[in-house]
């Protein structure tokens, strides 16, 4: 389109040409003011100067070294310039993640003396099964486990053991010898690579405190070593770190199945989705929420897990954003939410025609809030009171979407489509006041772990990823049910090392 095109124009093409321009120009000036306020926008994308105070709680717990490492460089970088911020430049690194090849390796040097001994002896003659006895039995191999001896009564802090296992062999009488044997997993092609069993050096209680400090801490697998050598002057390799926690996650894949039948069982399901990576490649995170238990899956595709999560055995409500994903599960509900952040982008758009309609429709969500809110302050109302209460506000809101479901404007025309697409489920609140507004149960589930993703740019491999899911789930479960996910995983992964049936998730609190 160039200037002698336009001058070539006829007044009345002008005309149409100036129409159609101001249409683009309106539109573009709309997209630049989308902010995570008014749209489907995630509030990541918000620059760092505009964070507001809803999501302070979020960018505190996101941004603590930055401020502590600008205030201790106050002092010595007072006379000279202070030095340009470090940058990521954004450019993937060629290095693999982890050890380099040929990098030079750190093997276990720190020698620890042993404070407990713990002997090992075979029960029964393995040839004749003559029950045999302790005396006379030679030791024939040992290994040294480290854990976090269990508190005294009374008794504060942390306080490491090092035990010494030794396996002693016994002579029958019959002249067999048996040799005590410690107990490992047979493999399992889900746990490639994943070895779960006693010659441990990380002792349950440590491994345990080494899931909470990776995953609800938020450590990384360096930070967790310098964490244990700075208070316990305690060793460990990033390798053995990142070997306990794949193996924690082994020990707790039993518990899945349960919190599965949890969920399916539940009256009141919240489910969000939120990206991961695997080794640079795109993943989901799906959050499950029920009342006690919150349960995760990382996987590939979106639509297989929620057929496999929700069978036909899910009878509950469930609480969802707008995605296609959701629209054949039956007993939905919408979060409103996300409608009256759609509500306000339309408001704040440049169209002053676009912007009536969206607050027309503002106004009947914040009216019909406020009733819900109401009724569940007062108790008592009979089902669908509230829908024959504002009949009359009901009716302007689906008249605006009829008006405008062939309307010229984009977002105008998709959210009229979307109320008319979905009226019964986000009326649903209206006739059974007491059922949640918000999906803001399964959102505050995800908030945590978008930014352990940011931590540590997602998992590497299938195993890892699978082992950060199920260890969040039984994290956020322990916390549903006020209950302490370092001493339950500890005791989850000192049964499966020896083989014996995993401790059942914490009981739900009674009377809550
Ligand atoms: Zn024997």
């Amino acid at each position: 389109m160039s200037d002698e095109w336009v001058s070539s124009l006829t007044p009345s093409q002008k005309d149409v040409l100036l129409v159609r321009a101001l249409a683009e120009l309106r539109k573009s000036r709309d997209r630049l003011n989308q902010t995570p306020n008014n749209s489907s926008k995630p509030p990541s994308s918000r620059s760092p100067w505009e964070s507001t105070c809803t999501d302070t709680e979020t960018e505190a717990s996101a941004a603590p070294t930055a401020v502590d490492a600008g205030a201790t460089k106050l002092p010595s970088d007072a006379t000279s310039p202070a030095p340009a911020p470090k940058v990521s430049s954004g450019k993937p690194s060629a290095k693999k993640a982890g050890k380099q090849v040929g990098a030079q390796g750190f093997g276990r040097t720190q020698k620890l003396a042993y404070t407990e001994a713990s002997p090992h002896h075979p029960d029964s003659c393995a040839g004749c099964g003559q029950s045999l006895s302790p005396d006379g039995a030679m030791a024939y191999t040992a290994w040294d486990a480290i854990d976090i001896a269990e508190k005294l009564a009374g008794q504060a802090g942390l306080f490491l053991q090092v035990t010494r296992h030794t396996l002693y062999a016994s002579t029958c009488s019959c002249g067999h010898v048996t040799r005590a044997a410690h107990h490992v997993a047979p493999d399992d092609p889900f746990w490639d690579k994943v070895a779960l069993g006693q010659w441990r050096l990380v002792g349950p209680r440590l491994a345990g405190a080494i899931v909470f400090l990776a995953l609800r801490m938020r450590l990384s697998r360096a930070r967790i070593r310098e964490f244990l050598i700075e208070l316990f002057d305690l060793q460990l390799s990033t390798g053995v770190l990142d070997e306990t926690i794949r193996e924690a996650g082994r020990a707790v894949a039993p518990l899945e199945d349960e919190m599965v039948l949890d969920i399916e069982q539940a009256v009141l399901l919240h489910v969000d989705e939120t990206p991961w990576k695997e080794a640079g490649r795109p993943f989901w995170l799906w959050a499950f929420v029920a009342s006690y238990t919150t349960l995760f899956f990382i996987c590939s595709r979106g639509l297989e897990i929620l057929s496999n999560v929700l069978t036909a055995k899910f009878t509950g409500n469930l609480m969802s954003d707008g995605y296609q994903a959701y629209r054949h599960l039956g007993r939905r509900l919408r979060c409103w939410a996300h409608l009256i952040r759609k509500c306000q982008g339309l408001i704040d758009s440049t169209d002053s025609r676009v912007a009536r309609t969206g607050k027309g429709m503002h106004e009947v969500l914040c009216i019909l809030m406020e009733a819900i809110y109401a009724a569940r302050a007062a108790q008592a109302q009979p089902i669908g009171a509230l829908t024959s209460l504002h009949a009359t506000d009901i009716a302007r809101l689906q008249a605006l979407c009829e008006r405008h479901r062939d309307d010229g404007n984009d977002k105008l025309r998709a959210l009229a489509r979307e109320f008319l697409l979905d009226w019964d489920v986000i009326l649903r609140q209206v006739s059974e006041p007491e059922l949640p507004l918000t999906n803001n149960a399964a959102e505050q589930a995800l908030r945590h772990w978008v930014i352990a993703r940011r931590i540590s740019m997602g998992t590497r491999s299938e195993a890892g990823t699978r082992a950060f899911a199920l260890l969040a789930s039984v994290i956020e479960t322990c916390r549903k049910r006020s209950a302490s996910s370092w001493t339950y995983i500890a005791s989850v992964i000192a049964a499966a090392r020896r083989g014996l049936a995993v401790p059942a998730l914490p009981a739900i609190p009674v009377g809550v």
